[in-house]
């Protein structure tokens, strides 16, 4: 066994972010991923609370689980009643999950204020549940709720609660931050006098509202904490949990803590995004380590150093824990940009070399015309391809025309007044030209679908790609007497993304330059 054990709460805590709610499916999909990842508890939800969790619990039996085991969360049995008469202990002794985890008060303060009952019965509280579970086979875990607060508070209070509930067989004392507020020194010394008065593990849950979550979580550790609570992304209620995505390469790469394998940890930054897809959340581009933007780098300076030795700007390699190093191709960036860009395509462009500097003249001649390639790698990829004398594009733009007209109908139509656009286009391919026109569901739309019928005669696997996402950008700087508008277009073929950018005074054929480029580089790709 690990000395330390990854306890992951995406699926319960993490669902508690605004906007998130997960389905069935997707819980039932979430577990999988985080079982390939090496986490070894994972929390499905809260048994009793919702048809939702119910139904989780029954359909996770089905999983063959390799290196996790499923935990249901649940709450201390009321008080003044007995633990057998509690439905919700009932509910988790029935949800099939070998593992427990009780929620429990801590603090006195919450016990005499919110819980509205004594010290003492809390204490039972916390023994009787325990015991209700134990003897049916099921491993209880304690979450100390508001145990920080509580020792700041009443600490002989706190360390009473963590000596009952180990009495009364808890296998892991789980010290938490409910409301965020502690710091990372308050967390040592109060894990510290947690493990003098017990010999029971000791895990820690800390939330992000202070942004110490994983320094806590960390402090924790070094403290002697061996089972940490967190979640994918960082997801939860308010600012969210400790970011698992962040602790994990923290612990393993920095701290030496083996939790997880080489393998795993390399599927780090897809798990990451696989969550934040399934939430249906876009993934967070500057996220520490997992981030799509976590080792770019856009200071020419850095990229200079960063080709002589690729330690010496960026606190870890990207590919452990399955990231890219980006080069950001900017006005502000230099040759060596252009350069290291060119040569991750298999092109090889010498630095002082006579391409090169027209590259970078091209480049910079671009962006004062308000293109911009950080966030579009692939219209700067087709621009290190054009620069080669022997290239060959797939398709050409002959011409093109595009209406668009607001009809009125008759009222017995369902829309009385409509907007029609539709698009010619002329391209040639190899020695042919073809003429195509289409309707769309607005001009840029009528543009893709003629551009696509008139290309997929000649390249059907096409029918692959579609645009995911277009944004529109007015751009006050542009130096023209007219303001240009910049076009950046998202396009996937259902496995890779990828960006491109065009730029003009006018929108649509901003928005050409965007879409053809996007097409061209995936025909370049397949070639
Ligand atoms: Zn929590």
């Amino acid at each position: 066994m690990p000395q330390v054990q990854l306890y992951d709460t995406t699926l319960r805590d993490g669902a508690q972010r605004e906007g998130i709610s997960f389905s069935v499916v997707d819980k039932l999909n979430i577990t999988r991923r985080l079982d390939e990842l090496g986490i070894h508890f994972i929390e499905g939800g809260w048994p009793g609370s919702s048809p939702k969790d119910d139904e989780f619990f029954k359909k996770a039996r089905d999983i063959k689980l390799t290196n996790a085991r499923l935990v249901a969360f649940g709450s201390t049995r009321r008080h003044n009643i007995k633990a057998a008469a509690d439905g919700n202990l009932q509910s988790l002794a029935n949800a099939g999950a070998g593992i427990v985890t009780l929620v429990g008060k801590s603090s006195d303060l919450q016990v005499t204020q919110v819980l509205e009952t004594t010290l003492e019965e809390n204490l039972a509280m916390v023994s009787d549940s325990i015991g209700y579970l134990r003897p049916k086979g099921i491993t209880v875990f304690l979450d100390a709720e508001h145990f920080f607060d509580g020792y700041k508070s009443n600490p002989e209070y706190a360390l009473q609660v963590l000596r009952v509930a180990g009495e009364a067989g808890t296998e892991c004392l789980v010290l938490c931050d409910t409301n965020g507020g502690a710091l990372p020194a308050e967390v040592t010394a109060a894990v510290a006098a947690a493990r003098k008065v017990t010999d029971v593990p000791i895990g820690i849950h800390a939330h992000n509202d202070s942004e110490l979550a994983v320094a806590n979580t960390l402090a924790a550790v070094d403290a002697g904490a061996s089972q940490v609570q967190g979640t994918i992304n960082g997801f939860g209620e308010r600012c969210g949990n400790a970011n698992l995505c962040s602790i994990i390469p923290a612990l393993k790469l920095k701290m030496g803590i083996d939790c997880v394998t080489d393998e795993q940890l390399a599927n780090l930054t897809e798990a990451a995004r696989y969550v934040s897809e399934v939430a249906n959340l876009i993934p967070d581009a500057f996220l520490p380590y997992v981030g799509a933007s976590a080792f770019s780098h856009k200071a020419g300076l850095h990229v200079s150093g960063l080709s002589k030795w690729s330690g010496s700007y960026q606190h870890i390699d990207p590919a452990v824990v399955g990231n890219k190093q980006k080069m950001l191709v900017s006005e502000l960036s230099g040759r060596a940009n252009i350069v290291h860009r060119a040569r991750e395509l298999g092109i090889e462009l010498p630095a002082k070399s006579k391409e090169a500097l027209e590259l970078l003249e091209k480049v910079k001649l671009l962006e004062s015309r308000g293109f911009q390639y950080e966030n579009a790698e692939a219209s700067f990829d087709l621009l290190v391809h054009r620069a080669k004398a022997d290239y060959q594009k797939p398709f050409e733009l002959v011409d093109f025309m595009v209406i668009v007209e607001k009809r009125r109908r008759p009222p017995a139509i369902k829309s009385a007044e409509e907007m029609l656009s539709e698009a010619v286009v002329k391209v040639r391919v190899g020695g042919e030209v073809m003429h195509t026109a289409a309707e769309g569901n607005g001009p840029v739309n009528a543009l893709d679908q003629a551009l696509r019928k008139a290309l997929l005669r000649f390249y059907p696997s096409l029918s692959a790609v579609r645009l995911v996402d277009y944004k529109v950008r007015i751009l006050e700087e542009s130096t023209g007497t007219e303001s240009a508008v910049r076009v950046l277009i998202e396009s996937s073929d259902g496995i890779e993304q990828w960006r491109t950018v065009g730029s003009s005074a006018n929108i649509i054929e901003a928005s050409w330059l965007a879409l053809a480029d996007s097409l061209e580089y995936w025909l370049l790709k397949q070639r």
